[in-house]
């Protein structure tokens, strides 16, 4: 078992938390341990649903994203609790800040979950070696099962950590394809949801090594540049770094310009910041992100720049939007005296489809009103109809597995000190 993973190329590990939430709580709780229990938005109302369980709940057939009266009916003496994000959250920054003490390359993808490049990693033991001594300190320390992948790229990585649970340690080699991935049912590839998982299947692709032998230029008409990419995945073949700047970027997308000339005209200013938010909310949309916060950048004629930001109560993402936040930050900050260049960017993005469930945790009532997020929920509701968390959550939700990471904020914050 103790061999390398591959003596050449990349070695990249997927972690993943087993039962995240529930595992915190009984991290944090040891009687709970062994009893099937549940995270659920609201355990009270009918109307609450199930972020995570625990393998004992699971057993029983309860899932994520079900209404708790029906896990309540399949597990009657399921134990429901509510969220603590912040418990979460401390237990997510303890665990990435032990990864980074293996490497500075880690990328985290959720609260549970993310990507370890150990290629350069080598003094410190074979990837097997490396993964154990994680596995274990985690869960001495931490109390926290998980599962690792081992691979030559995040795709492979990803699979392998799926592949045995909980507390699972899977090597997933090219040379292996053939007898550990493509077997697999097409839902199961990472990546692939209900809606590409059934198109696939009209062409008789019902499995991952159907996928990987199918022909490229059909694949394309059937699923665009996304065809050949997932081809590609099928085949073991993915590029992507682990970028441990990742979360970096999505958190502010931005756009800034210098004009031709300092310019002290008010219609000249507004022309150029409504060109720029347009950059903006094309690219916002393209990510499917919604953001709270829009900040304006003013650097003038002699180079002094300020930067002025106004954060929301609500996310947003339509150019009209941004721009109206943005024209008001321009009116209220700017001294008339001659500008150079103007910039504007959408900060705390989120994931629109993580907004959307963010929201859905809190959906139900009473105690839940002084929460924030409620306060979003009900503007959000008011300008986009009753809908909206439909539409926020559908297209994605059925495109992958439901998440129930909270926000992505503070997936960097092990870096502090
Ligand atoms: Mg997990």
């Amino acid at each position: 078992m103790a061999h390398s993973a591959n003596s050449k190329g990349r070695v990249i590990f997927h972690i993943d938390m087993n039962c995240f939430y529930a595992s915190v709580e009984m991290a944090h709780n040891p009687e709970l341990k062994g009893k099937p229990i549940a995270i659920a938005g609201n355990p009270e109302e009918r109307k609450g649903i199930i972020v995570t369980s625990s393998y004992e709940a699971r057993a029983k057939g309860v899932k994520t994203t079900m209404p708790v009266w029906q896990a309540k009916k399949l597990c009657p003496d399921l134990l429901l609790m509510r969220p603590n994000f912040d418990r979460y959250r401390e237990a997510s920054r303890a665990i990435f800040k032990m990864l980074s003490e293996i490497t500075p390359l880690v990328q985290p993808v959720s609260i549970d979950e993310g990507y370890l490049d150990i290629t350069d990693t080598k003094e410190l033991g074979t990837p097997v070696e490396i993964a154990d001594y994680l596995q274990q300190r985690i869960l001495k320390e931490l109390d926290i099962p998980c599962s690792l992948g081992i691979a030559p790229n995040k795709f492979l990585a990803k699979m392998a950590s799926d592949m045995r649970k909980p507390l699972g340690i899977t090597i997933l080699r090219k040379r292996e394809l053939a007898s550990t991935l493509w077997p697999l049912q097409i839902e199961e590839m990472h990546g692939i949801g209900a809606k590409t998982a059934e198109k696939l299947k009209k062409v008789s692709i019902h499995t991952i090594g159907d996928l990987a032998a199918h022909d490229v230029y059909s694949l394309k008409q059937l699923l665009g540049v996304n065809g050949e990419r997932l081809k590609n995945l099928a085949n073991g073949i993915d590029y992507r770094p682990v970028d441990p700047e990742a979360v970096h970027d999505f958190k502010s997308i931005g756009s800034s310009q210098t004009l031709a000339h300092d310019s002290t005209d008010w219609d000249e200013l507004h022309q150029l910041l409504e060109h720029l938010v347009e950059n903006v909310a094309k690219r916002v949309k393209r990510k499917s992100a919604a953001g709270k916060s829009v900040q304006l950048m003013i650097r003038f004629h002699n180079h002094q720049t300020i930067t002025r930001s106004k954060t929301l109560q609500k996310y947003i993402d339509e150019k009209k939007d941004i721009l109206f936040v943005a024209k008001e930050l321009l009116k209220k900050h700017w001294n008339e005296e001659p500008v150079r260049l103007l910039g504007v960017s959408l900060q705390n993005l989120e994931e629109k489809r993580q907004v959307g469930e963010q929201l859905d945790l809190f959906t139900y009532r009473d105690n839940v009103k002084k929460e924030k997020l409620y306060e979003t929920m009900e503007e959000l509701t008011d300008k986009y109809g009753k809908n909206v968390f439909l539409s926020l959550n559908s297209e994605k939700d059925k495109e992958q597995q439901p998440r129930t990471s909270f926000q992505k904020d503070f997936l960097d914050d092990y870096k502090k000190p």
